[in-house]
């Protein structure tokens, strides 16, 4: 009887859970939107109770199609996590409960933390970028830890009862999916960890530097695991069905982006656009510090291999400023429908859109920074705004890739590309357009759950996974892929013509702040 994998997928705004066969393909699953929370301007907060009710639900939903499709559910042999990172969820250690709403990680309310921790070190923001890759900034979890710590009470007392749990989303769904307060591990994976600023990114252990320098105690933390190995098993009640099924895989979602996306040679790259954009680029076993304000993370781990290290670029608003025209504006309906509005009209008509809705992250990082529309005019129809809306990911993904090849010395020749925004056309042939080289979209879009099933599978020694990390890789290289190609477009002068009203618009957004 053939067999299959699950792959948990915790999106920013919404949950899925997709089930894979024994040769990667995709056979069935359940999504469900779960409730945002805004309680002030910048503010950004998500119920832990909402994101693991929408987890389970999707599990649920999709095993019941599995079986109604003739399957046995003992088929199914392991499951991978991955989730939105750096959001951060704290909970109490005796009742297993949440002590206060997570905090997303585009949540922007820790401007006065990161300024107070600037100031404290000579090297500013770069403090501990040595140990953990990263600039203090209000994205990364050490830091919505720190501001958690000062302005909850119920939080601050955990801490110092020994009660108080942290973690990432992936913590806390395996904590409860493994049997909560009777005996759930506290586990999270290297690259979760990675995103925390608590990380010594060279040893993958708990830097005490780190958690000296935000005053965090390290008995609040998550064991670190290599991404692909074992996590737990199921012990829920509300999925009994799959009691002791094996937790064998877990990334965070850009991280399982770049497995899923098969990127494990030095050099190949994968774009995800989702709610935010996030490009992952592979350096191998080399620890590659930016001088171009990009980050230092680490790529993945398989079980027993050295950890392979990234170079990434973070957008904080790419498919949210889609949801943006649709919620706030009602220009469009449903996200599909930016792309007709967009095709209906051949230029911009000069509109620039800086979608800087939570600040500029990379290369810029600036939180202070809010958005601007620029170029407005009796003839701008909603027609140039919705281009402007597609244009403006694709005008910071350039910035990005220029940082990234400075930074790695080898520009880059293709551009691999996933998540829910790459299903526009128009989008991405605007990004080949404007990046001067190909962009290249698999037929099967959903890498991130591809990537940690993957993780599992390998673990597992699942169908194409079978037989260890090593040979899974080989395999990848002698594969055909079916990929979707945009070619640029556009002649150079016009490529740069527009790239230069757009840096513009950057510096003017950046002054108006
Ligand atoms: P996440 O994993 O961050 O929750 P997804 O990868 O599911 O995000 O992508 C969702 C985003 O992609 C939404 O913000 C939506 O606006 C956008 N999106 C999805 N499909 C399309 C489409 N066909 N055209 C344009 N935008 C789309």
């Amino acid at each position: 009887m053939p067999s299959f994998v699950g792959a948990i997928d915790n999106g920013t705004t919404s949950s899925r859970f997709l089930i894979f066969d024994e040769k990667g393909d995709l056979v069935i699953g359940h999504q469900l939107e779960y409730r945002q929370i805004y309680p002030h301007s910048g503010w950004v907060e998500q119920d832990p109770l909402d994101i693991l009710g929408s987890v389970v639900t999707c599990i649920d939903a999709a095993i019941r199609k599995f079986e109604l499709q003739g399957n046995d559910i003992k088929q199914l042999k392991g499951i991978g996590i991955t989730n939105q990172r750096e959001t951060t969820v704290v909970w109490d250690r005796n009742t297993g409960k949440p002590l206060h709403n997570a905090i997303v990680w585009s949540d922007t309310r820790t401007g006065d933390v990161v300024h107070e921790l600037c100031e404290s070190s000579e090297k500013g923001a770069n403090a501990v970028k040595d140990i953990c890759g990263l600039p203090i900034t209000t994205y990364f979890s050490a830091v919505k830890l720190r501001w958690l710590l000062d302005n909850s009470k119920e939080v601050k007392e955990a801490q110092d009862n020994g009660t108080l749990m942290f973690g990432t989303v992936d913590s806390w769904l395996i904590y409860n999916l493994t049997g909560g307060v009777y005996g759930g591990a506290h586990v999270t994976d290297v690259t979760n960890a990675s995103r925390t600023m608590l990380m010594n990114i060279r040893e993958l252990t708990w830097s005490e530097e780190c958690l000296k320098f935000f005053g965090v105690d390290s008995k609040v933390l998550p064991e670190i695991k290599p991404s692909s190995s074992l996590f737990g098993e199921i012990n829920l009640n509300d999925l009994e069905i799959i009691k002791g099924l094996p937790i064998a895989g877990c990334l965070g979602d850009q991280h399982a982006a770049l497995v899923g996306q098969h990127c494990f040679q030095v050099g190949e790259a994968k774009n995800t656009y989702g709610t935010g954009c996030f490009l992952v680029f592979n350096t191998g076993e080399e620890i590659v510090p930016s001088e171009n304000g990009l980050l230092t993370t680490v790529g993945y781990q398989f079980e027993g291999e050295p950890a392979a290290y990234a170079l990434e670029g973070s957008i904080a608003v790419a498919g949210s400023a889609v949801k943006w025209l649709r919620d706030n504006m009602g220009i469009i309906n449903s996200a599909e429908e930016i792309n007709a509005l967009a095709e209906s009209t051949p230029d911009n008509g000069g509109v620039v859109f800086i979608t800087a809705f939570s600040g500029l992250f990379a290369p810029y990082w600036r939180p202070d920074v809010r958005g601007s529309i620029l170029g407005l005019s009796q003839h701008t129809t909603k027609h140039h705004l919705a281009r402007a809306t597609l244009e403006a990911t694709c005008f910071q993904t350039r910035a990005i890739i220029d940082a990234m090849n400075s930074d790695s010395g080898k520009p880059l020749k293709t551009l691999r590309v996933d998540g829910g925004l790459s299903n526009s056309d128009i989008c991405m042939q605007m990004q080949a357009n404007i990046l001067g080289i190909e962009v290249s979209r698999p037929q099967m879009r959903e890498s991130t759950a591809l990537g940690a099933a993957t993780a599992a599978a390998v673990h597992l020694g699942v169908g194409m996974w079978e037989g260890g990390f090593k040979a899974f890789t080989e395999r990848v290289r002698e594969r055909k892929e079916v990929l979707q190609k945009f070619a640029p477009a556009i002649q150079e002068t016009e490529r740069e013509k527009q790239y230069d009203l757009w840096k513009k618009a950057i510096d003017m957004t950046l002054s108006w702040s």
